[in-house]
């Protein structure tokens, strides 16, 4: 049953949406005219870039922290919340919890560049400086843990994140109720695994499409292989996709396995121009995560014509200098 697809029912998704009330934006989704014209179909975008951070990921954030404070209550949440990443899930749990008044801390390797521990701490979350890789910021997370008592938010692998994002699928079935389908970037799957889980629930005839990297896709490698496996990093204009699932998942890998129907992997030529597109002929700055799904539409010709697919521009980080990257690759 779709209802109960690993902790991620229906009841924890509305849940999830009266927590979010007032916190996360309800974004709009909106018809494209030249996109739906080109593919000769229904194309709708949803308009996770209009955030407060720029990225879904604070409905996931919000949700957790929201649910933690309902349950345990102020008191067991007094040390506080610590998390390691270095983009929009950081920034994120630190806008949530600062918008709940919960101290939170996000450690960051060294490598970090500034301007993005800036960001985070200009959200009110104490920045850590620790170690020289990625790997060294996790171990700082435990020791907080262990130490301090503090409350790790993961950015993905948690019934509570994976719900909060699922928001989406429950505002795409209000706003487009005969939705087809929903392409979706696929990293660690919190955001597939929680549209999915709703738009299954749902209308379990809307198609869900995950769309990676092509290379260095971790959650595309593990379902291939059929368990958790760990990939080798590769630069992308995707960051935001890049990473492991953990190799010890608990939540997201049987989700996605569960609720997704296809999957394409994309070149950085497809994504490139997937940018450029968005920004050219919808005004829309997104980042290489958020422009996926236009790349995969336009990369593997998927079969769309008369239907009604709706994109996810799942985030905004892109700098100039990204954007100026992009537009090199394909000379325009
Ligand atoms: C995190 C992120 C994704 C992928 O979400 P997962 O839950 O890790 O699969 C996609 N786009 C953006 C902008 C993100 O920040």
């Amino acid at each position: 049953m779709h209802d109960t697809a690993h902790g991620v029912t229906l009841a924890e998704l509305y849940a999830a949406r009266r927590r979010l009330a007032g916190r996360v934006t309800r974004t709009p989704l909106t018809r494209s005219a030249a996109l739906s014209r080109r593919f000769d179909a229904e194309i709708l975008l949803k308009w996770e870039t209009r955030q407060p951070t720029g990225a879904f990921k604070l409905r996931g954030a919000t949700n957790m922290l929201s649910a933690l404070l309902e349950r345990q209550g102020r008191e067991a949440l007094a040390a506080g919340v610590v998390t390691a990443s270095t983009g929009n899930h950081g920034r994120a749990v630190a806008h949530a919890a600062a918008a709940l008044g919960i101290p939170a801390v996000v450690c960051l390797s060294r490598l970090v560049p500034e301007h993005k521990a800036a960001a985070i701490a200009e959200r009110g979350a104490e920045v850590v400086r620790v170690g020289d890789s990625q790997d060294e910021a996790f171990a700082e997370v435990e020791r907080r843990v262990a130490e301090r008592g503090m409350t790790p938010i993961p950015p993905f692998d948690d019934p509570l994140i994976v719900a909060g994002q699922g928001t989406i699928g429950l505002e795409l079935m209000e706003d487009a109720p005969d939705l087809d389908r929903v392409i979706v970037g696929l990293s660690g799957g919190g955001l597939l695994g929680g549209i999915g889980a709703a738009v299954k629930a749902i209308r379990p005839a809307v198609a869900v499409t995950g769309v990676s990297l092509s290379r260095g896709a971790a959650m595309a490698e593990s379902l291939a292989a059929g368990r958790p496996v760990a990939v080798e990093e590769v630069e992308s204009l995707a960051d935001s996709l890049g990473g492991g699932i953990g190799l010890d998942n608990r939540c997201t890998f049987a989700l996605v396995r569960q609720v997704m129907d296809d999957h394409h992997r994309v070149s950085e030529a497809a994504i490139a121009a997937a940018m450029v597109d968005l920004l050219a002929h919808e005004k829309c700055l997104v980042e290489g995560a958020a422009a996926v799904g236009l790349a995969a539409l336009a990369e593997h010709g998927l079969e769309v014509r008369g239907r009604r697919v709706a994109l996810i521009l799942s985030g905004n980080a892109v700098s100039l200098e990204t954007l100026d990257r992009a537009r090199a690759l394909i000379g325009r």
